[in-house]
């Protein structure tokens, strides 16, 4: 595989250079932009394969940049934000960004979000996510076209919400979802009550996916902020 081309957009220099100077020794190519202009001319002309992005931006709102990227394109965009902002992490994942950092942030964490996203890069290369009828992760399968989901070889039981709310997260896999993207999909409304229910429903969704026989972990939770199905490896 090529060296996985990083767009790299960030006005503070320090902070640009750590993240530079990391994906240098760990051999990805970047191309930097320092503000939102920049990143959208660079986006577009260079074609990276992830962009990071700090959502506090000199001359416009990070989250204007994944709007626009977003009209085109679907590369993963990892957002960087302050730990202040929850509220912007929310606004950037609903308008499509697939995972954050929080600064600060350390190198194992930066590198490790990457590999996640190049895991769902390839994912998303070679499967075309929600369109094939059987997704699969792990030992998990999940039939679409029959309905059905099944832990190895066994069915798993779940009511009608679990398994919508199974299938949402399968076809966004490693993606996080928030709290309103899910009840919006699952129950087509978001209010308080909802985010409530949602979370008793995960709870037992989760208990049947991870069983003492499969130990692997298949729901994550960000805590505020909403929930992401890993690619099990
Ligand atoms: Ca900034």
């Amino acid at each position: 595989m090529n060296k996985t081309l990083i767009l790299v957009v960030e006005d503070d220099a320090p902070i640009r250079n750590l993240i530079t100077t990391t994906l240098k020794t760990h051999d990805y190519k970047y191309i930097i932009a320092p503000n939102g202009t920049c990143a959208l001319m660079e986006a577009s002309s260079h074609n990276p394969d992830i962009i990071l992005l700090d959502l506090g931006l000199p001359d416009m709102d990070g989250v204007e940049v994944i709007r626009q990227v977003r009209t085109w394109s679907n590369l993963p965009i990892i957002v960087i934000s302050a730990r202040s902002e929850d509220s912007d992490k929310i606004e950037a994942l609903d308008c499509g960004a697939d995972d954050y950092l929080t600064k600060p942030f350390s190198v194992e964490e930066l590198l490790a979000r990457l590999r996640a996203t190049k895991r769902r890069l390839a994912y998303m290369q070679t499967d075309t996510p929600g369109n094939d009828s059987v997704f699969t992760n792990g030992l998990l399968k999940v039939d679409f076209a029959a309905g059905c989901a099944y832990l190895g070889e066994n069915e798993l039981r779940l009511t009608p919400i679990e398994y919508k709310l199974l299938c949402l997260m399968a076809k966004n896999v490693g993606k996080v979802l928030t709290h309103t993207y899910i009840t919006q999909n699952v129950w087509g409304s978001s209010w308080k009550g909802d985010v409530a229910s949602l979370r008793v429903f995960m709870a037992t969704l989760r208990k049947k996916l991870e069983t003492e026989s499969d130990s692997s972990q298949y729901i994550q939770t960000h805590i505020g902020i909403g929930y992401r199905m890993l690619k099990v490896e």
